[in-house]
């Protein structure tokens, strides 16, 4: 087994093992995010089983997808949204995890082709007070879910967030709880909502712990990260 195999299955393992200290508690996907590693990783990821993979670049991404897109795989854009690339990102990925603004979620919405799936959409809250990190308030993400009820090309899944880094179990915790809740509330309120994307390679037990349902693992998979 090679490098690349025998790391994701120590991932897998991780998970598997995080999960079994709840009761109760359901696997989350485990997304593989590929950006800045060649289309032969990937490719032999995939034929170890992994289909969702997670891009944050645009150009790169949209590369790849075409490069790959014999093999059915998942796409999600995970990176910032520039608005002026949300017509590619609504044209070739299943799932954006990163809207954090009105005016991008309308031309996601706008641009999405006719013949495919609605858009499969999770909005990015800010967790702490970091001033650097994007993402919607709290108030901003009812808002935006809200607003993501009239859009015909939208569904709105849930809710994303990349919390400040600690190294500490409890305060990863106490930042991956409060999207947790948000999330719970939106759940509550509409019934598309069923995915929560939190938990990266640092915080991938604490984000188990809290109830994520979707982790996105990069460098503890892939190593690091190598192009251009
Ligand atoms: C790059 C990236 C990841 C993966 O990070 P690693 O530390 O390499 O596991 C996860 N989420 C987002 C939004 C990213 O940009």
């Amino acid at each position: 087994m090679g490098d690349l195999i025998c790391r994701y299955e120590q991932v897998k393992l991780r998970i598997k093992k995080a999960v079994d200290q709840v009761a109760g508690r359901q696997r989350p996907l485990l997304l593989a995010v590929s950006k800045k590693h060649g289309l032969d990783k990937i490719q032999q990821l995939v034929a170890a089983g992994q289909q969702d993979f997670g891009e944050s670049y645009v150009q790169e991404g949209i590369a790849k997808i075409g490069q790959l897109q014999d093999l059915a795989l998942i796409w999600h854009f995970i990176g910032p949204i520039q608005s002026n690339k949300a017509k590619q990102i609504a044209a070739h990925f299943a799932w954006v995890h990163s809207v954090d603004r009105l005016k991008v979620l309308k031309l996601l919405n706008q641009h999405r082709p006719n013949t495919a799936a609605p858009l499969n959409v999770l909005l990015q809250i800010k967790i702490g007070d970091e001033a650097n990190k994007s993402g919607a308030s709290y108030a901003e993400v009812m808002q935006l879910a809200a607003q993501a009820q009239q859009l015909e090309a939208i569904n709105l899944r849930g809710l994303m967030c990349i919390p400040p880094a600690s190294d500490d179990f409890e305060v990863q915790c106490q930042y991956l709880q409060q999207a947790k809740d948000v999330f719970d509330e939106l759940a509550a309120k509409y019934p598309s909502v069923d995915t929560l994307s939190m938990g990266m390679s640092g915080d991938l037990a604490a984000a188990i712990h809290t109830g994520t349902t979707l982790v996105r693992v990069g460098t503890d998979i892939f190593g690091a990260r190598e192009l251009d």
